[in-house]
């Protein structure tokens, strides 16, 4: 009896250390083997549905016989039998028993296994699965040795509650820690965007000006090439400047949003005219499609704003590729709703980027170039007007970007 107490109290010792599951089955099927010796141990778990049977630890199995244990069905050949009534097996010439499973008999014979016994793992009055041993001799085994395996079985439930317990309690302090994270970060952005609209309303005048300046410059008879050029900058990069207050002010939501009846294909074109200049000195070709499509209810400005942002996107993407640069926007009528594409040739939105493009501050682009507000700016105008904005690779390449809105009644 004595070194059955040892086995009890190695795995008792080993599974009350550890909290993570495998440790708890490899811990286990360990102790189990090395006192007890020849025998061959292997511990199923129960799988989520309760169909099925995984391995999950195992001592002294051929290839063979671990690949006939890998997955066994709940309910058939003896081990699935004990999954499913909760009873203890004990056969001896295991071979010739005529539960076993014909897979399982042809590795068993070949190994000359022949005892062989398997008890469930409960807790709670809840099955988890089994724990098996196989030998090779002609022993039997003998009611210590089944009583001790059951204690063993025994611990094992316990230590598996304990661990699951462990890693639901440790999931929902991840979570809460997340969402604390969440708060954090929106008192945050909403102080940012106090401050960013005070700021943006004050840096729109001087914008104004330098802007109506420039354009006069631009204007100007006497202004030779080389000016011209240089004022063409300062536009653009006002512009750039402009479009950056924009969305702060959007982000803040410091603008009145009003609803009236408009077309998303006039938009487009208006945004389209807006950067035709600028696309055309990047060799952007643009290829539009529209078809008519009912009105959207929306506001003008903001609908601008969105389609500014997409383009804008797809312009600085395909500056960064040599090859021929597309940009596509399409318009057409799905349903009750008006759907828009703007597709690009660029390099497309990296993997790891893709589920946080529409967060507020999330860019990839070098400092000064990028804000990270165009895209969450957007995504809050779409879902505001009760649509939708998402995006994708098209796998011809390049990215995708959709959206979405409730179409109101009349025909544009
Ligand atoms: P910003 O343009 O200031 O970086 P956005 O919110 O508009 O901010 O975009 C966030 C990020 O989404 C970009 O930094 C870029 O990584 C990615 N992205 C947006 N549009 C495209 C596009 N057309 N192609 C590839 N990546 C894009």
């Amino acid at each position: 009896m004595e070194p059955h107490l040892a086995i009890l109290l190695t795995v008792a010792e080993a599974v009350s250390r550890t909290l993570d599951v495998n440790d708890v089955l490899r811990t286990a099927v360990e102790a189990l083997t090395r006192v007890t010796g020849h025998e061959i141990a292997s511990l199923h778990l129960l799988s989520e549905d309760g169909k099925m049977l995984h391995l999950r630890g195992e001592r002294g199995m051929s290839p063979a016989l671990r690949g006939v244990n890998q997955t066994l069905p709940v309910g058939q050949g003896l081990i699935g039998r004990v999954a499913s009534t909760g009873r203890t097996v004990r056969v001896e010439k295991n071979y010739a028993d005529p539960d076993l499973l014909p897979a399982a008999r042809a590795a068993v014979q070949r190994e000359h296994i022949r005892g062989f016994v398997c008890v469930p793992i409960h807790s709670r009055g809840r099955i988890l699965g089994t724990l098996s041993l196989g030998r090779k001799t002609v022993d039997r085994f003998a009611a210590s040795e089944i009583t001790l395996l059951e204690a063993t079985a025994d611990q094992i439930g316990l230590a598996l509650d304990n661990a699951r317990l462990y890693s639901e309690k440790e999931r929902q302090l991840e979570e809460r820690k997340r969402i604390q994270a969440q708060l954090v970060r929106s008192e945050k952005l909403s102080a940012v965007g106090e401050l960013a609209s005070g700021v943006a309303h004050e840096i729109n005048n001087p914008l104004t000006t330098i802007l109506g300046q420039a354009h006069l410059i631009l204007a100007h008879p006497q202004a030779t090439e080389p000016v011209r050029e240089r004022a063409r900058i300062v536009t653009d990069e006002a512009a750039r400047a402009a479009r950056i207050v924009q969305n702060l002010l959007l982000f803040a939501r410091q603008y009145p949003s009003e609803r009236r009846p408009c077309s998303l294909a006039a938009q487009a074109r208006r945004v389209l005219e807006l950067k035709s200049y600028q696309l055309q000195q990047d060799n952007v070709k643009v290829v539009t499609e529209f078809a008519p499509s009912p009105y959207v209810l929306g506001d003008e400005n903001a609908l601008q704003q969105v389609l500014l942002n997409l383009v804008q996107n797809a312009h600085q993407a395909m500056v960064q590729i040599a090859g021929a640069r597309v940009l596509t926007v399409r318009v057409w009528p799905d349903g009750a709703s008006v759907c828009l594409e703007v597709r690009d040739t660029g390099p497309g939105i990296p993997e790891e980027a893709m589920p946080r493009i529409f967060d507020p501050f999330f860019t990839t682009k070098p400092p000064g170039e990028g804000s990270g507000l165009g895209l969450s700016v957007s995504y809050g105008i779409v879902t505001e007007l009760g649509g939708r904005l998402w995006a994708e690779n098209h796998p011809d390449g390049g990215a995708s970007f959709r959206l979405e809105l409730p179409a109101g009644d009349d025909a544009s």
